[in-house]
């Protein structure tokens, strides 16, 4: 049998990233299994539908390298894989199960099932429908019918006993039967509700393993009565552990960290990165370790490697593993991320009139050390593109505001101006020269007010690699450029 598991998305709203973590681990198993990874669209709720939803979650996996083999755009053969599109099988089922006795019509208007939640509230009551319709004859059905053309269509819990199954995560789990509810299967529209159509399409694409949230747990039961109703083998189950912040809360915009998932993409987390974070927050391979590639993830995910706890979203976390796997990038391929970024940001002409492709291959090399996320790229190495930058102010009150700060200056660009081979061991000596020529006491001063002249910065990358970058030219012109304003700094004290 053909391990499959689906993915299945409702479109209201960005996805979010406990979406995308339950993706990610259907797809790990589909794949570690030689399996199939389906995308099915849970399209019933026509009133919480949002534009754009769905192509936020094939972009998100998409860019996730989770490629599914059946679903909207890649076809199959069990589709269609849009849950509207499937009405007429909804019915088709619907209708055996009203004549099997195992569902029925119920006519009540929504202003008798208010009355009843309000008398349920009053008296302390579980909440739930009383199932006045369950048991009509035949003349009170036709009665109801005229009153409420629109029925729903309930389906007709067991109300003794109890339903247990075994859930891979959570061990062997049971719920009373009397505490259940006879739950809408078709609503008064004509659609399907998520329990219904989920196991009827479950079981119709062969899904062999449910993975999902661990808020769909005690919805189970329902699922488990539908499925003997309808005499069709259960699926396997795998509710997956809640996401909670670093606080112990439940993940929230509230809490200062982003629970949309596109937000990630665009802030320049690589997909690996993400990849391996997602994987392993509410999963564990056994062993004390954090980096997983692809593959590796691949051949080591089992479902018993997820954990029966919370699992915890931490960001110092990602952002840890983001670090690593910039600087494991070869300088080329972080060139190749890196280039429309830097475009978009205005950072396309080297500002020696180098060749774009050349500069930004060392320019990679300088920041690959430097950035987590790509987006900071721009930002950081801006005096590569440009030389209208500002000076860092807590950098002019510590090197231009000194008393040596012009003298500095201009040694600085004469000693760099009569560096005939412009290399990293002459730029150094030069710079160094200049804090001898003025007696300075340490080499430093120099070497700070040169960075500051020469990228407007307190901090970056070493400072003789980043001049090699930059030219002689630029170097020269940049330190005369600060002389000028230390000396009218000076003017102005
Ligand atoms: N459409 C449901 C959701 O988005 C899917 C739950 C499931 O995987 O069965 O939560």
């Amino acid at each position: 049998m053909t391990v499959r598991l689906r993915f299945a998305p409702s479109p209201t709203g960005s996805p979010h990233i406990g979406n995308i973590r339950t993706a990610v681990f259907d797809y790990l198993y589909a794949r570690h299994c030689g399996g199939d990874f389906i995308l099915r669209v849970e399209d019933t709720d026509r009133t919480r539908y949002q534009e754009g939803s769905l192509e936020d979650m094939m972009t998100g996996l998409r860019w996730m390298g989770m490629q599914w083999d059946e679903g909207p755009d890649a076809g199959g053969d069990k589709g269609p894989y849009f849950q509207s599109q499937r009405l007429e099988l909804y019915h088709k089922y619907a209708k055996r199960l009203l004549d099997s006795g195992r569902a029925y019509y119920c006519y009540c208007t929504k202003e008798r099932l208010e009355e009843m939640r309000k008398e349920q509230e009053a008296n302390h009551m579980p909440p739930g429908y009383d199932r006045k319709c369950r048991n009509l004859t035949e003349e009170e059905r036709e009665a109801a019918a005229k009153e409420n053309p629109n029925p729903v269509i309930r389906f007709a819990m067991k109300r003794e006993g109890r339903t247990e199954f075994d859930d891979i995560v959570r061990g062997h789990v049971g719920f009373d039967n009397e505490l259940q509810d006879d739950f809408i299967i078709i609503k008064a529209d004509g659609f399907p509700t998520y329990h219904f159509a989920s196991i009827v399409d479950d079981h119709l694409m062969g899904i062999t393993h449910v993975v999902r949230g661990e808020e769909w747990l005690s919805s189970a039961p329902k699922h488990l009565q539908l499925y003997e109703a309808m005499g069709w083998e259960p699926p396997v189950w795998v509710h997956l552990p809640l996401i909670l912040g670093t606080d112990g809360k439940k993940l929230s915009k509230r809490s200062g960290t982003s629970t949309t998932f596109i937000d990630y993409m665009k802030s320049g987390y690589l997909p690996d990165a993400m990849l391996n974070f997602l994987a392993t927050m509410g999963w564990s391979s056994g062993e004390d370790r954090k980096l997983f590639s692809r593959e590796e993830l691949i051949k080591d995910f089992t479902l018993e490697g997820i954990t029966n706890h919370p699992a915890i979203f931490d960001l110092a976390k990602l952002n840890d593993l983001q670090g690593e796997y910039v600087r494991m990038l070869s300088v080329e391929e972080l060139a190749d991320m890196l280039e429309p970024i830097m475009a978009a940001a205005g950072c396309v002409k080297p500002v020696n009139g180098d060749d774009p492709r050349e500069y930004l291959l060392k320019v990679t090399e300088l920041i690959q050390d430097r950035i987590v996320l790509l987006n900071e790229a721009p930002e950081t190495a801006n005096y590569f593109y440009t030389d209208d930058f500002d000076y860092d102010p807590k950098g002019v009150r510590k090197h231009f505001s000194a008393d040596h700060a012009v003298a500095l200056a201009e040694r600085l660009a004469e000693n760099l101006e009569a560096v005939n081979n412009w290399t990293h061991d002459d730029i150094e000596a030069a710079v160094r020269k200049s804090a001898h020529d003025l007696d300075l006491p340490k080499d430093a001063l120099a070497i700070h007010a040169a960075r500051l002249a020469t990228t407007g910065k307190t901090g970056g990358p070493g400072l003789f690699e980043l001049m090699l970058v930059l030219g002689k030219d630029v170097c020269v012109k940049r330190v005369r450029r600060a002389g000028n304003y230390c000396a009218e700094l000076a003017k102005g004290e």
